[in-house]
């Protein structure tokens, strides 16, 4: 009988192992991939961004899809207030050194393989088990215990945790299991939907596909601002990605689910006032419009503007008058594309949605009426931003179902 027997050897389930363990309980992984952490190799393109020093106290770096009071439910899970600190100390304690980067916070390798190195090496040494390409596909509770089937054996715990991520990114272990576990166990779970994703305009963008410029994008729904964010944008045959963009998409997941028409309206150039660019085309009337504009955004975008926002090029300079250059300053701070949809799952970096926070308690994720048994991570209905805000997440739930089960059993 172990104490605990954790489902996914994700971050989150590796967390809850790690501090588990320390403190003396017999922890159990048991992960249906040839591999523990496959998502966190991936992350921060191999560099591992585990957290990010900018926190607000309104988590409005979280979503959540269900509206529920994930404010407060943050603020009890996250309940030094400072979840970066303990995220560096969590790494620390396993021997991991972090760098900073704008904020964003690194393994100082800037490799997730050695985050992953000193993962397994500490799941090792405090004695956890870990049964690699074990799908969990049936979980029982009676007489105090639960019983696991894996496809070779029973396993019994006293305690369950579901810390099986998210359905995004099949090829590095996402998939509906634990969402299916949520049912059996009659858990239940809210609407799910790619977030972090890219998102795919009316319009067509291929001429643009692999252009990346810096901007501001604002996303609307029937004219009502919904959120903006500055950065860079990635132009692709079905229309937009970057990070800028994946932190949008959670919101636009959302105008959509709602039956509203969301557009994002892009200015190219927050930082140009209108004189400057009178200026540039006074200056520079000998030339062609796509190369002045040339002189401020990317020589494709350029020509897409001129192209196919406003007229065709023209070397005509009587036709720089003042109508025509205020036209181009308009296409050029909201420039507008009619959003259609989301990427799939597949293309996503996280899975907004889950199991509801309604049915979780926040001190340490165990599901409410239903003793032993908890849930943590991607899996549950809370998803963030870019920029390390994911993993934050998912490694202090873990940490926390961990120090519950250890409380729990040292007051029985
Ligand atoms: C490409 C990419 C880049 C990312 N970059 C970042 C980043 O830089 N910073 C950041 O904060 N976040 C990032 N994320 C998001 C982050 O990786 C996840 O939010 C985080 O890993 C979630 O941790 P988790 O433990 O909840 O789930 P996971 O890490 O997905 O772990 C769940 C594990 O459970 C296993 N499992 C599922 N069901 C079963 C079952 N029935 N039986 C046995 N095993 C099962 C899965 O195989 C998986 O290994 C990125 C995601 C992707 C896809």
């Amino acid at each position: 009988m172990y104490d605990v027997c954790i489902i996914g050897g994700g971050a989150s389930g590796i967390s809850c192992a790690i501090t588990a363990a320390r403190m003396g309980l017999s922890c159990i992984i048991l992960e249906k991939e040839a591999k523990l952490g496959k998502k966190i190799y991936a992350t921060g393109n191999g560099r591992c961004n585990i957290t990010n020093h900018i926190f607000d106290d309104n988590y409005a770096l979280y979503y959540n899809s269900d509206n529920n009071d994930y404010v407060s439910f943050l603020n009890k899970l996250f309940d030094k207030k400072n979840p970066d600190k303990e995220i560096i100390d969590f790494f620390y304690s396993v021997g991991i050194v972090t760098y900073d980067i704008d904020n964003y916070v690194y393994p100082h390798s800037l490799q997730s393989s050695s985050v992953m190195w000193a993962l397994t090496d500490t799941l090792k040494k405090y004695g956890v088990k870990t049964h690699l390409k074990t799908r969990i596909e049936d979980i029982n509770q009676s007489d105090g215990f639960y019983t696991v089937y894996t496809p070779n054996e029973q396993i019994k715990a006293l305690n369950v945790v579901l810390a099986c991520g998210g359905k995004s990114y099949k090829s590095l272990g996402g998939s509906d299991a634990g969402y299916k576990l949520a049912d059996k166990l009659n858990l239940g779970y809210t609407d799910l939907r790619p977030a972090l994703c890219g998102l795919n305009t009316k319009e067509d963008m291929s001429s643009l596909a692999g252009v990346r410029v810096k901007a501001k994008a604002t996303l609307y729904s029937d004219n009502k601002k919904i959120a903006d964010q500055e950065g860079e944008i990635q132009f692709n045959d079905y229309g937009l990605s970057g990070i800028m963009i994946f932190n949008l998409s959670g919101k636009a997941g959302k105008v959509l689910k709602n039956g509203e028409k969301p557009y994002v309206s892009i200015d190219f150039i927050p930082d140009v006032n209108d004189s400057t660019i009178f200026e540039l085309f006074e200056l520079n009337k000998f030339r062609k419009a796509k190369a002045i504009l040339n002189n401020l955004i990317n020589d494709k975008l350029a020509g897409y503007i001129i192209d196919n926002t406003l007229f065709n090029d023209i070397y005509d300079t009587d036709r720089y008058n003042k109508d025509y250059i205020l036209a181009l300053i308009k296409a050029l701070h909201s420039f507008k594309l009619e959003i259609t949809g989301l990427r799939d799952f597949d293309n996503a970096q996280v899975t907004a949605g889950g199991i509801s926070l309604d049915i979780i308690n926040p001190k340490d994720m165990s599901i409410k009426d239903k003793p032993g048994l908890y849930a943590v991570g991607e899996l549950t209905d809370i998803d963030g931003l870019c920029g390390g805000y994911n993993l934050t997440y998912a490694i202090i739930s873990g940490i926390r179902a961990g120090k519950g089960i250890y409380d729990k059993i040292k007051s029985n």
